[in-house]
C-alpha cells in the first residue's frame, strides 16, 4: 500500500480533440512516432518522456474532460483506431487511468491563469492563450494544481469530490477543510468566552452532527463550545510541543491557541459518531496549525497526535487508523 520510494510525478496536457472517446474508452494514449512524409514531432516524441505515475491533463472540445495517470511509460504499438490512414501506423501507446469529468471548466474561462501558469518550454498554449497544435505538451504541478481546484469547485457532492480530489492526490480537500477550521476560529476569537477550568475528562461517544448543503457541498457544523473546552483542557497550550509561546488572548486572559480537528469534519460520512469532540480536537499554536494544513512534511506531528489521541478516538467511538489518518491528509503510512 505504501510506495515512499515513489518519484514526484510529472506532468502532462493532451489535446484530444479528434481522438478522446476511443482513447477514454479504451484507456490509452497514442501518437505517431513519425509523420507520413517521415518526420519527427516533438509533441509526438513527448510520449516517450510520459513515466508510469505521471498525471495528464485531457482537453476535448476546449474543456477539461478528464485527469488521467499513467499506468506505464510508452511503447511501441500500432495505431489502435479504426479509420486512421491520416496517420502512420507505427506509434508509441502508453496505457492509462482516466478520471472522467462531468462537469467540466471551459479553459477559455481561465485564460489568463493558464497562461501563467503552465511552463515555459513545450507548452499547451500560445502567447494569446490559444492551444498550439498538436497532441501532447507539457505541464507542472501549479498548472495541474490549478485545474483540479477549479474544476474541484463544479463538483457537485463532498463525496465525488474527494473521489476527484483522491485520484488527484490533491491537498485541495484540505484547504476546504482549513475554511471551516477558520470559521470556529473567527467566533472564538471575536466572542467573549469565561476560560474554563477543565480538570476531569472522559471521552465518550456523542451524537453525529446533522450535514448541511453548504453551496453544493456538504459539511458538518462545529460547535465552537467544545473547540473552547478542548482549548481549555490542553491548558492553552501546543499539544505539539508545550514550549511554544504565542500571546494572551483578549477574552480570556489565556494563552491563544486554536483548535483542530485531528480527523477532518469533511470525514464525517465515514464515522458513526461525532468528530466534532473533544477526543478528535487538539489545541495548536498558530504555527503548528499552519504546518498541518500547508506545510511540507507534517507527517511528523501528525503521528505524534494520533499517539496522544488514539485511544480517547476510540472511547469516543470514532478509532481510527495511522494509515487511514494519514490518507486523509494526503501523506503516506511509512515504517521508521
Ligand atoms: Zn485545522
Ligand atoms: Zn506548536
Amino acid at each position: 500500500m505504501s510506495d515512499q520510494n515513489r518519484k514526484k510525478p510529472n506532468y502532462f496536457f493532451v489535446f484530444q480533440n479528434k481522438s478522446f472517446v476511443e482513447e477514454s474508452e479504451e484507456s490509452y494514449l497514442w501518437a505517431p512516432k513519425k509523420t507520413l512524409d517521415g518526420k519527427k514531432v516533438s509533441h509526438w516524441g513527448l510520449m516517450t518522456e510520459v513515466e508510469e505515475g505521471d498525471y495528464v491533463i485531457h482537453s476535448f472540445q476546449k474543456q477539461i474532460k478528464a485527469i488521467s495517470i499513467a499506468k506505464s511509460s510508452a511503447y511501441t504499438f500500432d495505431n489502435p483506431k479504426e479509420n486512421a490512414e491520416q496517420w502512420m501506423p507505427d506509434g508509441w501507446k502508453i496505457d492509462t487511468e482516466y478520471f472522467i469529468i462531468d462537469k467540466p471548466i471551459i479553459t477559455s474561462d481561465h485564460r489568463e491563469a493558464i497562461k501563467s501558469l503552465q511552463p515555459t518550454k513545450n507548452a499547451p498554449f500560445n502567447k494569446l492563450g490559444k492551444g498550439n497544435t498538436g497532441y501532447l505538451f507539457r505541464a507542472n504541478k501549479d498548472f495541474f494544481d490549478f485545474i483540479v481546484k477549479q474544476t474541484a469547485v463544479q463538483i457537485d457532492t463532498l463525496e465525488e469530490k474527494r473521489k476527484f480530489l483522491n485520484f488527484c492526490a490533491s491537498s485541495i480537500i484540505y484547504e476546504i477543510e482549513s475554511e471551516m477550521d477558520d470559521r470556529v476560529i473567527e467566533e472564538i476569537n471575536q466572542n467573549p468566552w469565561p476560560s474554563l477550568e477543565i480538570v476531569d475528562y472522559y471521552p465518550s461517544p456523542k451524537v453525529r452532527p446533522t450535514a448541511v448543503q453548504n453551496s453544493g457541498r456538504i459539511t458538518y457544523v462545529r460547535e465552537p463550545m467544545v473547540s473552547k473546552r478542548a482549548l481549555a483542557r490542553a491548558k492553552y497550550k501546543c499539544e505539539i510541543d508545550e514550549s511554544h509561546h504565542s500571546f494572551t488572548r483578549r477574552f480570556t486572559n489565556q494563552q491563544y491557541m486554536e483548535p483542530h480537528h485531528l480527523i477532518p469534519m469533511s470525514q464525517q460520512g465515514e464515522f458513526d459518531y461525532s468528530l466534532d469532540v473533544e477526543a478528535n480536537i487538539v489545541s495548536l499554536c498558530s504555527n503548528c496549525h499552519n504546518q498541518i494544513h500547508y506545510g511540507e512534511g507534517s507527517f511528523e506531528k501528525i503521528k505524534l497526535l494520533y499517539g496522544k489521541r488514539k485511544d480517547e478516538l476510540k472511547k469516543a467511538k470514532v478509532a481510527i487508523t495511522l494509515e487511514n489518518l494519514l490518507s486523509f491528509y494526503n501523506l503516506e503510512f511509512k515504517i521508521d
